[in-house]
């Protein structure tokens, strides 16, 4: 029988902080999504006390995502923890996650507390929390750098204050998974209570060694593992989930261990958050990298084609890659489109199952042929625009070596169209100024990037943007055959993001 390990998902949270992502909240709700469609156990949707934004983000997810427990994030104090559970309180399982450093250094150059101080700030956080709160984890910060029988001591106390869950975080001693392995042990057999509660940890990578650290933590008794979607996170990051995952999965027989998670979502979190985000996972990255599961190799390629076994040790459909083949074409009616949308998992609503339609119809009469990850793309694409204040009607553009470049852009409202025209530094910045006329929107492009969706000369081009408008950024995708449309595209979807989140903030 394997043992269940419970999947603690904090990119929302850890992943965010990492620089220069800002996730507003309709992403970071989306994103929650998903990762409850992903099955994670707890989602870490942000640290409730540290922005009106932070808040809103925790308390929508808490509100409207049901399945896995929603936690904030809180320091040992009680303003932390009440604001904490204002935000997570309307959610089907309120989790708070509460921490306090516990390491030599951090007691007495930040804290600047006695151990036993600090012991009885966890022992108060923990209780104030439990009483308002049913699951509620206590972290020892910088746990890997502190005295061992100081930690079974906190980690007792917290437990027989109320503490669901014990985390050890590896949170600047950049540990190795013998030594870490060694940590967990020494703990399971010196904590009274411990085996009453989860036992989690929150490895970073700064040496690589997140994921090797978090399982070496399994196999000696953590039942708990932080991470986030493609390891995104300070610095080098956190464990990556799906690693985790696969990790145990793969080696079941060796872990005995094993997780609730739908493995066929993985691949979807990570193109969701990478397009989010704007982080691009790198080519190699295992399990959810492009070239994951490409075999160059002629004798690997003769392997995997006389028995997939021989090289692969997973498939790409365990983890839900979309294929490369080609499911549909022009030809390919509505009804056809809508079962293919389905077997993927995307159940669409009339009106968005009609422009979705639409496009396809558009890209399938220049690319010929449409591939599951063009469709994927697509949706990804798409799909985020469903009220649009802006539509693009048409566009045209000028431009060479030796000419300036000039865009006209037509873009419909509700109740009429408006045709603008700008010159620029290229082609994309010629229309992103159109289009700027037009709406009346001023917005600073903080990030423009892209990329091929399949190979060939046909392959559509996924466009991802970010803007920043008044102090909140949003971001904006759009797909096409033609760079410049789907740049357009995605720079349209951000105003049309604005003008929404505007819409609701005046009404
Ligand atoms: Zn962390």
């Amino acid at each position: 029988m394997s043992k269940m390990i419970r999947i603690f998902d904090t990119t929302l949270r850890d992943g965010e902080q990492a620089a220069g992502i800002n996730l507003n909240v309709e992403e970071k709700l989306e994103i929650a999504r998903q990762l409850a469609k992903l099955k994670v156990d707890v989602i870490e949707a942000g640290f409730a006390i540290v922005s009106r934004g932070d808040f809103s983000g925790v308390k929508t997810i808490a509100e409207q995502v049901k399945g896995p427990a929603i936690c904030s994030l809180a320091r040992a104090v009680p303003g932390d923890i009440e604001r904490a559970w204002e935000a997570v309180r309307a959610a089907e399982r309120p989790y708070i996650h509460t921490f306090i450093a516990t390491s030599k250094i951090h007691m007495e150059h930040k804290l600047k507390k006695r151990p036993e101080q600090v012991v009885e700030m966890a022992v108060q956080a923990v209780k104030l929390a439990r009483n308002l709160c049913p699951e509620v984890e206590f972290s020892a910060e910088d746990a890997t750098r502190s005295d061992w029988d100081f930690l079974c001591r906190i980690f007792a106390e917290a437990i027989k204050a109320g503490a669901t869950v014990v985390n050890v975080p590896d949170t600047v001693k950049y540990t190795v998974p013998e030594e870490f392995a060694r940590l967990i042990k020494y703990l399971k057999e010196n904590t009274p209570g411990i085996e009453r509660v989860t036992l989690s940890v929150h490895c970073h990578n700064d040496l690589g060694m997140a994921v090797a650290n978090s399982l070496a933590a399994v196999l000696n008794g953590a039942n708990q593992v932080e991470c986030t979607i493609n390891g995104l996170g300070e610095r080098a990051g956190n464990a990556a989930l799906e690693e985790i995952v696969m990790g145990l999965r793969t080696r079941s027989e060796f872990f005995t261990a094993d997780t609730a998670i739908r493995s066929e979502q993985l691949y979807r979190s990570s193109a969701l958050v990478s397009a989010l985000t704007g982080t691009y996972v790198q080519k190699n990255k295992a399990i959810v990298g492009e070239n994951a599961f490409a075999h160059e190799a002629g004798i690997h390629q003769d392997g995997v084609l006389k028995n997939r076994l021989t090289y692969e040790i997973m498939t790409p459909e365990s983890i839900g890659v979309p294929s490369s083949k080609l499911i549909l074409g022009k030809h390919s009616g509505r009804h056809a489109f809508k079962e293919r949308l389905q077997e993927m998992g995307y159940f669409l609503l009339d009106e968005e199952l009609q422009k979705a339609y639409e496009r396809f119809l558009e890209v399938a009469d220049k690319k010929k042929e449409v591939s599951e990850m063009d469709l994927e793309a697509l949706v990804r694409g798409e799909l985020s625009q469903v009220e649009d204040f802006f539509s693009l009607d048409y566009f045209h553009v000028a431009s060479g070596n030796k000419t300036i470049p000039t865009a006209t852009v037509r873009v419909k409202t509700k109740d009429q169209v408006i045709q603008e025209a700008s010159c620029g530094d290229g082609p994309v910045d010629a229309i992103y100024k159109a289009i700027e006329r037009i709406t009346g929107m001023q917005v600073t492009l903080k990030e423009y990037g892209i990329k091929a969706v399949t190979g060939g000369k046909d392959a559509l081009g996924e466009v991802s943007v970010r803007v920043a408008k008044n102090g909140h950024t949003f971001s904006g995708r759009g797909v096409s055959t033609d760079i410049i449309e789907a740049s357009a595209r995605a720079y349209m979807n951000a105003v049309n993001k604005i003008a929404r989140h505007q819409q609701a903030t005046h009404s």
